[in-house]
């Protein structure tokens, strides 16, 4: 269980809301509370994520282990839950939602919740109508949880109006609409200047969190000073190798590289060779195709002799799209996008995606039209 966990946005493929999880009985019992909800939602996020090692980043409310403590049926579930947050692989925060929305903002993760969070929409208007970024676990069949993608509807003006009046309060009628993230925070590290302090040292494993933006300054969320920019942020891309729907290896590309893929595709390239069974190569090409990464953006260029490469979309609400073939220049990969290589050969790119990406997909969703707010379309 614990090799599930991280507090590395690099390597999470989902942003969890454990006390929303833990609490829901819908996913089976025991008691009010339970760790075992959460174990069946990692079985759901493998086979959703297709990964047998997928890394979840959980964000839990303070109250979850101090509050009720008698709603768990199995006292090992506290000690379990203190010894993640002592170890920091759960984030434990007096308010989860506004951290998990925080996050899902910054870094483009999608969240797993059962929540809607109708009364975060004046401060986060991308909630509106959003149907990228939320899933929520369900009851599968054989007391199994599986995760459906979340249309967040319209939430009623109403609710938010009352929101918007407590925040203009709240900030002194400074609103900061928050209509964008802050990629400028995602892509670099931070320092804190308490010396000890190593909640934001990416050179120390696995545990850097993202700091918390209070106003527009990142701060430390332990000391609460100003955190210090400590320089770029290399950014990455990783990529899947399945064969027939199983993980068979994983890369991470780097921007400003160009790597080739095929075969045997020479130096700087990824060799299917030997990673694919050799019966299986039929029809792929020495060079299959090739991926650009600049400036935060995958490209690929179909390079196989006979232009085989197909691509579709797995990010839709609808599930996987159908696959198209590429076309003779090259065309954006883009997260959640999978690549068919021959029959059972896929890439497939995880569903985080690139700050760059994540800027272009804002662009795209434009500011709620007058009177959108008005519409009652709460599932
Ligand atoms: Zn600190």
């Amino acid at each position: 269980m614990d090799d599930h966990l991280t507090t590395d946005f690099n390597e999470a493929c989902f942003l969890v809301d454990l006390s929303n999880v833990v609490r829901d009985r819908r996913l089976g019992e025991p008691g009010a509370r339970s760790l075992r909800r959460l174990r069946l939602l990692v079985d759901a996020a493998k086979e959703l994520a297709r990964d047998p090692d997928v890394k979840l980043y959980l964000v839990a409310d303070r109250s979850l282990r101090h509050g009720g403590r008698r709603e768990f049926s199995d006292l090992g579930d506290i000690r379990q839950l203190g010894s993640w947050v002592r170890r920091g692989l759960v984030e434990e925060l007096p308010d989860a939602d506004d951290r998990l929305l925080e996050l899902c903002e910054l870094t483009g993760i999608p969240v797993i919740t059962g929540d809607r969070f109708r009364g975060a929409r004046g401060e986060r208007p991308w909630l509106q109508g959003n149907t990228d970024d939320f899933l929520e676990p369900l009851p599968g069949p054989g007391g199994t949880v599986r995760l459906a993608p979340v249309d967040m509807g319209l939430a009623h003006a109403s609710a938010i109006s009352m929101k918007l009046e407590e925040d203009v309060l709240k900030k002194q009628g400074l609103l900061d609409t928050h209509r964008r993230p802050r990629f400028d925070v995602v892509s670099r590290n931070w320092r804190c200047e308490e010396r000890r302090c190593t909640l934001y040292d990416t050179t120390k494993g696995s545990a850097a969190l993202l700091p918390r933006m209070r106003g527009t300054a990142p701060t430390c969320e332990m000391h609460g000073g100003v955190l210090v920019d400590d320089g770029p942020r290399t950014a990455t891309v990783q990529l899947k190798l399945l064969l027939d729907g199983e993980l068979k290896a994983r890369f991470t590309l780097e921007n400003g590289t160009t790597v080739p893929v095929g075969r045997a595709p020479g130096p700087g390239g990824i060799a299917l060779h030997g990673l694919v069974p050799h019966g299986r190569t039929t029809g792929l090409s020495r060079v299959h195709l090739t991926l650009r990464i600049s400036d935060g953006l995958v490209h690929v260029l179909d390079r196989s002799s006979y232009g085989t490469t197909r691509l579709r979309s797995t990010a839709g609400r609808g599930g996987p799209g159908r696959w198209r073939g590429l076309g003779a220049a090259e065309e954006r990969f883009g997260g959640g996008d999978e690549l068919l290589l021959v029959e059972g050969v896929v890439l497939a790119r995880s569903g985080r995606r690139f700050p760059t990406e994540l800027a272009q997909e804002w662009q795209r969703r434009r500011p709620l039209p007058p009177g959108a707010a008005e519409v009652t379309r709460m599932h």
